[in-house]
C-alpha cells in the first residue's frame, strides 16, 4: 500500500475557483431565481429530516455510536484498507491503488482502453467528480453518460454538482424544461413527470449499449470486501450490473470495519441526507458475479488524493469521517443563501469548507474556512457528530499563520472604528441608552442610513432586525412603576 500526498485540481476549466469565493459569493446573491430555488430546496430538506429523526428515539446514541466506529476505523487506515482489499481480491475484485487524482485517472482510462470501451455509463459519484473523472476519459473520446437525473441535467448544461447529493438543486423545473428542448429537442414542457420520463427513455438506451459501468461506493465494508452503493433511482444498480465491466473509484476513507456497523450507518444517512428511512436502493456488490449474468469483470480503484495526509493529523482527522449526507449544506445559513458554485469546488458547504482547504491546499482554498458565520448549525445536524466549526477555527487559524499580513489578522479601518464604539457604548448603562436612541434616530432618518456606507453595504445582503421602538428597560420600568 502507498498513501501519499494530494496533487489535486479541484475544478474544470470554466468553474471560477475557491480563491474568487468572495465575488463568486456577491454574483450568486445578485441571482434571485438562485437563491429563491435554494431556500426552497434547503428549507424543504431540513423540513423532512427533522420529520425523520423525530421517528428515532436512539437519535443521539446512533450519532455517538457512528462518530466512534469512524473514529475508531480512521485511527487504524492503513489496517481495514488492507483487509478491505484482500478480502475484495478474494472475492475476484481487482483492487487498484490511486495517489493522486491523475494516478485513480490514468487507471481508469487504462482499463477502458485496454478492453476498447468507448461506450460508459455512470452513477453519482464524488470521488470521480474530484478526480475530474470525466474530463479525462474524454480526451480519449470515451467520456460517459451521468445517469443519474441530477447530474444528468448539469452534464447537459456543462456545469459542475453544486449540492453533495442533489446536484441540480440551483435548478428550477422550468429551467430544466428549457435546457431539455435545447439539448434533446423535446416539446417544451416544465412538467416533473414529463421530463423524467424523456430522461428515462434516453438514458436506458445508454444503458443498454454501455461497455463499462464507472460507481462510486458509499461504504465499504472491510471483513467482506463488500461495497455498497446508496440511491433512490435504480440508475447505480443498472450502471454496477448491466455493463460487463464495472470499475467502483472508493475514497479510502469509506472503508469500515464489519457488517454490522451498516446497521447505525444506514439508519442515518438517508434521514440525514433527504429525510427518508431507507433510500429505495441499496446494492451490495461482493466481487464480480459468479453466474455470470452481471460483470464479468470488477475493479475498485482506492483513491488517497490527500486523504491519507489528513489521516494522520490528529486534530483534522475527523473531517474523513463524513458520509455525504448533505444535512450541513441543507442547515448552512452561508450556503441556503449561495449555493454551490460559489465555494468554487466539487465540495461546497460547510463540509466543503473544511475538505476542500485540506485536499488543494490553503494557497487556493484558504478563504472558504473564514465563509461561515460560526452558528453550530452544520454541527448540530452532522450524523457522524464532526465538529466543523472548531475545525473551520482550527484551519483559520492555519491560514493566518501561514500567512504573512493574512486580511483576517489586519482588519480595516472601519472594522477598527466600529468595533471601539462598541466597546465605547457597552462600557456604561448611559452610554448604551445614548448608543441606542441614536440607532433608532438612525432608521427613521435617511441621511443617517446615507451616512453610514460601509454599514449599508454590510447589510445589502442581509436583513437587519428592526430596532424595538420601546426598549426591554422602559417596558420593565412602566410595568412596575
Ligand atoms: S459533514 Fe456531516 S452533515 Fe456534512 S455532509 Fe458530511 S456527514 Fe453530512
Amino acid at each position: 500500500m502507498h498513501l501519499q500526498p494530494a496533487s489535486v485540481i479541484l475544478r474544470s476549466v470554466d468553474q471560477p475557483g475557491p480563491e474568487t469565493f468572495a465575488e463568486n459569493a456577491r454574483a450568486a446573491l445578485r441571482d434571485t431565481t438562485l437563491t429563491g430555488a435554494l431556500r426552497r430546496a434547503t428549507d424543504t430538506f431540513a423540513e423532512r429530516r427533522a420529520g425523520a429523526i423525530g421517528q428515532v428515539p436512539e437519535w443521539e446514541a446512533l450519532r455517538t455510536q457512528a462518530a466512534a466506529i469512524k473514529a475508531h476505523t480512521l485511527a487504524r487506515l492503513d489496517h481495514y484498507l488492507e483487509q478491505f482489499a484482500t478480502n475484495a481480491e478474494r472475492a475476484g475484485v481487482v483492487v487498484h491503488w490511486a495517489t493522486d487524482a491523475a494516478e485513480a485517472c490514468a487507471i481508469v482510462r487504462r482499463l477502458a482502453a485496454d478492453r476498447g470501451a468507448r461506450r460508459l455509463v455512470k452513477s453519482k459519484s464524488m470521488a470521480t467528480e474530484e478526480i475530474h473523472l470525466n474530463a479525462a476519459l474524454a480526451k480519449d473520446g470515451a467520456e460517459p453518460v451521468e445517469t443519474d437525473l441530477g447530474e444528468w441535467i448539469i452534464q447537459l448544461a456543462g456545469e459542475t454538482p453544486s449540492h453533495i447529493i442533489v446536484p441540480a438543486i440551483h435548478k428550477t423545473k422550468e429551467a430544466i424544461g428549457e435546457l431539455f428542448v435545447d439539448k434533446l429537442g423535446i416539446p417544451p414542457s416544465s412538467e416533473p413527470a414529463v421530463l423524467a420520463e424523456h430522461a428515462r427513455q434516453r438514458l436506458r438506451a445508454h444503458f443498454a449499449d454501455a461497455d463499462m459501468g464507472i460507481s462510486g461506493v458509499n461504504f465499504g465494508i472491510a471483513a467482506t470486501g463488500t461495497i455498497l452503493i446508496l440511491e433512490n433511482e435504480g440508475n447505480a444498480r443498472m450502471t454496477t450490473t448491466l455493463p460487463r465491466v464495472h470499475v467502483a473509484v472508493m475514497g479510502i476513507e469509506k472503508v469500515i470495519p464489519r457488517f454490522a456497523d451498516l446497521d447505525v450507518f444506514l439508519k442515518l444517512l438517508p434521514r440525514s441526507g433527504t429525510g427518508q428511512h431507507i433510500t429505495t436502493y441499496q446494492s451490495l456488490l461482493t466481487g464480480p458475479d459468479p453466474r455470470g449474468q452481471g460483470p464479468s469483470e470488477m475493479h475498485i480503484v482506492l483513491l488517497d488524493n490527500g486523504r491519507s495526509r489528513i489521516a494522520a493529523d490528529e486534530v483534522m482527522r475527523q473531517t474523513l469521517a463524513c458520509i455525504r449526507c448533505g444535512a450541513c449544506l441543507n442547515a448552512c445559513p452561508v450556503y441556503q443563501s449561495i449555493g454551490g458554485h460559489a465555494y468554487g469546488s466539487v465540495y461546497p458547504g460547510p463540509i466543503g469548507a473544511i475538505l476542500t482547504p485540506q485536499l488543494s491546499g490553503m494557497h487556493s482554498a484558504g478563504t472558504l474556512p473564514f465563509a461561515s458565520s460560526l452558528c453550530g448549525a452544520c454541527k448540530d445536524v452532522c450524523p457522524v457528530k464532526i465538529d466543523i466549526p472548531s475545525l473551520l477555527l482550527e484551519l483559520r487559524q492555519r491560514a493566518v499563520e501561514g500567512t504573512p499580513g493574512h486580511p483576517a489578522t489586519r482588519g480595516g479601518f472601519v472594522d477598527r472604528m466600529v468595533w471601539r464604539l462598541w466597546a465605547f457604548c457597552m462600557r456604561g448603562p448611559r452610554r448604551f441608552r445614548v448608543a441606542m436612541a441614536l440607532a433608532r434616530l438612525g432608521e427613521k432618518l435617511p441621511l443617517l442610513g446615507r451616512l453610514a456606507g460601509p454599514m449599508r453595504a454590510w447589510a445589502s445582503t442581509r436583513e437587519l432586525p428592526k430596532l424595538a421602538q420601546r426598549s426591554f428597560r422602559s417596558t420593565w420600568r412602566g410595568g412596575t412603576s
